[in-house]
C-alpha cells in the first residue's frame, strides 16, 4: 500500500516537474527568439512535446535502472569480497565461441555465456561443449527480442523456446536471464521468477561491442575499471551488435590480458554459480 503510493508519488513529481520544466523552457526560447510572432498556440504545443520528450527519457532509464532497490536483478554483487564473473552474450558463434574456450581453460576460468536460442539452434554443438568445458549458459532469448515492446506471447515464447533448446542441446537448464541490451520489463521479472531464473545484468561492460573497440581499449577499461563483485559483459558473437559481421576479434585478443590483469589487481574470477552464493546488496524496502 505505501509502496503503491510513493509509486504514485514519483509519478506525479516526474509528470508535473516535466510540465513546468517544459513551460519554462518554451517560454525561455520565446523570449530569446529574435520574432515576436510566436502565438500562445505554439508555446503549448511546445509545451506539451517538450514534457512528453522528458517523459520519455524518465521512462527510459527506469527501464535501464528502475526507481529504488530492485532485488530480484543482479547488477553487482558488493558483498562477494574480491570476486568477479565474467559473461559472454549473444552467441554461441561458429567463428569466437570456441577461440574464448581456448583461452579460459588455458586460464582456467569457468565463465558463463549468454546463449541466443536461434543461434543454439545454429550451433548445437558449440553450445554443447561450454557446458561440457565446465562452464553456465544462461538465456538471451531466442531471437535478442527488445523485451518491453514485444507482446506478452511473443516474450513468453521467446525466453520458453530458449530454454528448451538449451536443454535439449546442451543438457542444461539455464538458471540465469539476461535480457538483450539490459531491456527489461515488469513482465519479464515476473517470468524470471515463475520460470526459477535470476534476471543477470551486468555492472562492467567491456564495450568491446564499439565499432571502434580495439584490444587495447578493451583491456585497459576493463581492468581499470573492475573492483569486487562485478560482473563483466562481453560479447562472444558478431551478427546480431553493431550490423553484420562485427568482429569480435579485440574480445579475444584482451581476453588473456584481461584475466591477468585481473588477478593481478588482486580480484579473482568465480563461477556465477559461486558468486550467486553472496547475499545481493542490503535494500530498504521493509515490505514483501
Ligand atoms: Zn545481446
Amino acid at each position: 500500500m505505501i509502496d503503491l503510493f510513493i509509486r504514485g508519488m514519483i509519478m506525479l513529481i516526474f509528470v508535473s516537474g516535466s510540465i513546468v520544466i517544459s513551460y519554462f523552457t518554451t517560454r525561455l526560447i520565446a523570449y530569446l527568439a529574435p520574432f515576436a510572432a510566436i502565438s500562445e498556440f505554439f508555446l503549448w504545443s511546445g509545451t506539451v512535446v517538450l514534457s512528453a520528450l522528458l517523459l520519455m527519457g524518465a521512462a527510459y532509464s527506469y527501464v535501464y535502472h528502475g526507481f529504488g532497490a530492485q532485488a530480484d536483478i543482479v547488477r553487482r554483487r558488493p558483498s562477494a569480497g574480491n570476486k568477479v564473473v565474467l559473461t559472454f552474450d549473444d552467441g554461441p558463434s561458429e567463428v569466437y565461441t570456441q577461440e574464448i574456450l581456448k583461452i579460459l581453460a588455458a586460464k582456467r576460468v569457468r565463465a558463463t555465456f549468454f546463449l541466443v536460442g536461434s543461434q543454439v539452434d545454429k550451433y548445437p554443438e558449440i553450445a554443447q561443449q561450454i557446458v561440457e568445458e565446465g562452464h553456465e549458459v544462461g538465456n538471451h532469448t531466442y531471437g535478442h527480442i527488445t523485451v518491453p515492446n514485444s507482446p506478452p506471447s511473443r516474450l513468453a515464447a521467446q525466453i520458453m523456446r530458449t530454454n528448451l533448446v538449451i536443454f535439449q542441446n546442451a543438457g542444461t537448464y539455464p538458471l540465469y536471464l539476461r535480457p538483450p541490451r539490459g531491456l527489461y520489463d515488469m513482465r519479464m521479472r515476473r517470468i524470471a521468477k515463475l520460470l526459477g531464473q535470476e534476471l543477470v545484468l551486468w555492472s562492467l561492460s567491456s564495450q568491446d561491442w564499439h565499432p571502434r573497440a580495439t584490444k587495447d581499449s578493451v583491456i585497459r577499461r576493463v581492468v581499470e575499471r573492475a573492483s569486487g563483485g562485478d560482473i563483466i559483459l562481453f560479447h562472444d558473437s558478431g551478427s546480431l551488435l553493431g550490423g553484420d559481421g562485427a568482429t569480435r576479434r579485440p574480445t579475444i585478443d584482451a581476453l588473456g590480458p584481461i584475466i591477468d590483469g585481473l588477478r593481478a589487481k588482486g580480484l579473482e574470477i568465480s563461477s556465477m554459480e559461486e558468486f550467486m552464493v553472496y547475499p545481493p546488496e542490503v535494500t530498504r524496502r521493509a515490505s514483501g
